[in-house]
């Protein structure tokens, strides 16, 4: 289990615990003041990405003392594991409330609405403060004339609409706002600036699941459809087998790969259990 399991898991995966989406947590004003700046200003994502370019242009000991310093703060004010569809399936199944809503990073980064976001919440969305948090925000991109606000979605249409944008190469993060509070669950690939951060800038921010995936060689047909859709480059193909291996110290466990495998030949493992990736979040 990862570090955060160990912190605010309990003795389970820390993201299945329903508390840290309790409520309760909203009713700290420090915590929804969070929640409400991060909603205001896509632009102040953009800005973060290229003050981390400037930080890269940097003397590497000047980064080596900085990075671990703003990671350590994420992890505590807003970090992202990746999770495979089955245990956002599980989440769904505790939850009381999934409301959609557009992605501040792709209004960030493309300029478009992209509605992969979506929050969570223990009561019914009427109720639910994060819900009124994020619709108090005077934001133009949740407010544009482009976009239908925050729409509450019934969870199995929600789940459906997760498996059809895993069919399009997105996979699935968990994101806290001021840890452990879990604020909802995006659906991610390299648009998204915790991506950017974490496998381009050298800046870890979104962690990985707490599965790898794994390949039957038997079953592998040297399709390489898989290839195609692994967002991380964890896959590569042995000309002289004709066969996929995945490097299982650089997948990050998000099981996209296996929906796109018609001989379901790619299977998902604990972390845990394979030696080489167990210690690689
Ligand atoms: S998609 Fe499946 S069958 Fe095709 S190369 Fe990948 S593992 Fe093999
Ligand atoms: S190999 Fe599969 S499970 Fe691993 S990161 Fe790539 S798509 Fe995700």
């Amino acid at each position: 289990m990862c570090q955060f399991c160990h912190q605010h898991g309990e003795g389970k995966k820390w993201y299945l615990k329903a508390e840290n989406y309790a409520e309760d947590f909203l009713s700290d004003m420090r915590r929804s003041k969070y929640i409400e700046h991060f909603f205001r200003d896509p632009q102040h994502l953009k800005d973060r990405i290229d003050l981390l370019d400037t930080l890269n242009r940097m003397p590497s000991f000047v980064q080596a003392v900085i990075k671990p310093a703003i990671t350590s703060r994420m992890k505590k004010m807003h970090h992202g594991q990746v999770l495979p569809i089955e245990d956002v399936e599980e989440i769904f199944g505790f939850v009381n409330s999934v409301v959609r809503l557009p992605c501040i990073c792709r209004k960030a980064s493309l300029g478009t609405e992209e509605r992969y976001c979506y929050g969570l919440s223990m009561v019914p969305a009427e109720q639910s403060r994060l819900k009124g948090i994020v619709e108090a925000v005077d934001a133009d991109y949740l407010n544009g004339p482009d976009t239908a606000g925050l729409e509450t979605v019934p969870k199995e249409d929600a789940l459906d609409q997760f498996k059809s944008l895993e069919k399009k190469g997105l996979f699935h993060s968990v994101w806290t706002f001021m840890t452990p509070f879990i604020g909802g669950i995006c659906n991610c690939d390299h648009d998204c600036m915790a991506m950017k951060a974490t496998t381009m800038k050298g800046l870890p921010v979104m962690f990985r699941a707490e599965y790898v995936a794994e390949v039957q060689p038997e079953l592998c047909n040297g399709c390489r459809n898989c290839i195609r859709s692994c967002q991380f480059g964890a896959i590569n193909f042995s000309l002289a087998r004709e066969k996929v291996n995945i490097d299982s110290r650089i997948c990050y466990g998000c099981g996209v790969c296996r929906v796109h495998c018609t001989k379901k030949a790619i299977t998902l493992s604990e972390r845990t259990s394979i030696p080489a990736a167990a210690g690689i979040w």
